[in-house]
This record gives structure tokens, C-alpha cells and sequence, in this order.
């Protein structure tokens, strides 16, 4: 009878293959669970690991790509994609730092800046508000710590932002001297001083004297904000050899607020041509969008991004070479 012969062989071939296709598929789920406990295993020891990115991408690269993912140095608490300090290394840029002023009563903004995750520095009022708060804040996340001296104008003005702590020529040596050590108790991540308004303050010698003396002693730096041309405070900072720039660039004091991004890009060309360069800015919105525009990628402009010490450390090595 061969149709059955052939009938019977058939039904064996059938659960022969059925036979086959179990093992295999019993194979393969030893080797899946397998795979996944052992991911499973990496990823308790890992920082962080994007589940998603697996399901995301079955091509077999998610492994290879969790290795190399895993194995990159943590820097839980490091915004930047890279900083100066790194890529001294690598191609030297022109370095550009981004100093904004006026901080301490807005908490927002500062995560705002941190969220950007590139090098840039805050320089705290320290009677505002949330001053101590925005300083911790920022050092954790290695962001530059100014101490922003209110100091006075030729306006006289006494009220409004910064009026609290205001330094003036009037004031006697001990009373300039406590003011100073207080806001620097206040924030005492600072790496330097700036100067908020000060068109007479920064013009007056007996002032500066003083302020370049505490400077010196508590080993800060001085940025000279430059609210006035007839500042002395650089000239005598760099005299008493306190270490010391100059901001070259207001990004937002145009009215209107409407020349911010020509402002950044004037910048980034004046780093290129002076090897590095100083931008101030504040805690605006659309100072915010621009910076939030431009800068993660200011690479692609020829500029560097650094901290206002990351400034002075490159400037002092150069003074002593
Ligand atoms: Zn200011």
C-alpha cells in the first residue's frame, strides 16, 4: 500500500521538524533569558540604562552599545559635554565665558542655566533672596560662583536690585572690610568677585584698594564688569597682582532686547581674535532662548565655552610662560 507507507512517512517527517523547531525554540529562550538576566545583572551596576533604547532597536548592536554606555566615566554631577580643561588637549579654541549677573532670587533660572549643560558662570547678589541656595546649586553642578558686589553708582542709586549690602566711597575701611567677609561667608563656593553697577565705586581708589586687598587675601579673582570707562579696577587689580579680566561684551543691555544673538555672535568673534573674551548677561527670558539657541553648539562657531576661572587659570599660565 504505498499511498499509506507514504502517509506515515509523512506524519513522521511532521513531527520530526515539530521535534526540531522545539528544541530550537527551547534553545533560544535559555539564550534570551539568559541574555536578559545578564543585562539585567549590568544594569544594577550601571548608572543609568535606557530599556527603551533596547526595545527600540532590535539589531543586535544593543549589547554592544550598553558596553560602551556603561563603561564612560560617571559624572553624575557634571553638566558639561566637555570642558576647557578636557579639550586643552585636544584642538585649542579661543575661550569664551558667559557670566550672568544678578543672580539669587530666581531658582528657576539657575535650573534653567544648569540644564543648558555647558560651561558658564553666575554671579549671586549676596542679599538676595535665595543667594546661598543658588550658589550650592551651582557649584554642584560646576557652574562658576561670582560674588556680585553691589557697589555705587554715580546715580546714586540706593534702592532697588543690589541696593541691599551696597558699598559706598563713604564708608569707613572696617565697615567695607565686614560687608565683604559677610557676603563671602554668605557664598562661600565664590571663586571671584564682579562688580553690580559701580560706576563710582569702581572709579574710586581708596574703594578699590580695599576690596583688591580682601581679594588677594581670600585668593579670589576680579572680573571688572565695566559698568563705567573710567573704572581703575582692573588696572590696580592686575598692580596688586590679584588675578583679573574684563567683560568686553553686555549681551543683553541694548533696549528693546532684540541685539541679544548679534551680541553673542560679536562675542564669539572677539574671542576668536583675542584668544579669549568675556560676555555678561541676565537672567532674562530672551537672554535665556538665545543662550538656550547657540550655545550647545558653539563648537560649530569657533569658540570654546568656558568658566570665568577656567579664563583666569589659562591667563596666569600664560603670564608665567
Ligand atoms: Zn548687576
Amino acid at each position: 500500500m504505498p499511498v499509506k507507507t507514504s502517509r506515515v512517512k509523512k506524519s513522521s517527517n511532521f513531527q520530526g521538524i515539530f521535534f526540531e523547531l522545539s528544541i530550537i525554540l527551547a534553545a533560544l529562550a535559555l539564550i534570551s533569558g539568559t541574555a536578559l538576566d545578564y543585562l539585567n545583572f549590568k544594569q544594577n551596576k550601571a548608572t543609568y540604562l535606557p530599556w527603551s533604547w533596547l526595545t527600540n532597536h532590535p539589531d543586535g548592536q544593543a549589547e554592544k552599545k550598553f558596553e560602551t554606555f556603561s563603561k564612560q566615566p560617571v559624572r553624575p554631577e557634571g553638566p558639561y559635554a566637555s570642558s576647557a580643561s578636557e579639550t586643552l588637549t585636544q584642538k585649542k579654541l579661543p575661550l569664551t565665558a558667559i557670566i550672568i549677573d544678578d543672580m539669587g532670587e530666581d531658582l528657576t533660572f539657575m535650573q534653567e542655566l544648569i540644564n543648558l549643560r555647558v560651561p558658564l558662570t553666575v554671579a549671586i547678589l549676596p542679599d538676595s533672596e535665595n543667594a546661598a541656595k543658588t550658589a550650592q546649586l551651582a557649584a554642584r553642578y560646576q557652574i562658576d560662583v561670582l560674588i556680585h558686589l553691589p557697589l555705587e553708582a554715580f546715580n546714586g542709586q540706593t534702592v532697588g536690585l543690589g541696593a541691599d549690602g551696597l558699598i559706598t566711597t563713604a564708608m569707613s575701611r572696617e565697615e567695607i572690610w565686614s560687608r565683604l567677609e559677610k557676603d563671602y561667608e554668605r557664598l562661600p563656593e565664590a571663586r571671584g568677585l564682579n562688580n553690580h553697577m559701580g560706576s563710582k565705586g569702581t572709579a574710586n581708589h581708596y574703594l578699590m584698594e580695599i576690596i583688591m586687598e580682601f581679594l588677594k587675601e581670600k585668593n579670589l579673582f576680579f572680573i571688572d564688569s565695566r559698568t563705567s570707562s573710567q573704572s581703575i579696577a582692573y588696572d590696580l587689580a592686575v598692580k596688586r597682582r590679584v588675578p583679573a579680566a574684563s567683560r568686553q561684551i553686555f549681551l543683553d543691555a541694548d533696549d528693546g532686547r532684540n541685539k541679544i544673538k548679534d551680541r553673542l555672535f560679536e562675542l564669539f568673534s572677539l574671542a576668536k581674535k583675542n584668544g579669549q573674551a568675556i560676555g555678561i548677561g541676565h537672567p532674562f527670558e530672551e537672554t535665556l532662548q538665545v543662550l538656550k539657541a547657540y550655545l550647545p553648539a558653539a563648537r560649530n562657531y569657533g569658540v570654546q565655552l568656558a568658566t570665568a576661572s577656567e579664563i583666569i587659570v589659562r591667563q596666569e599660565a600664560s603670564i608665567k610662560n
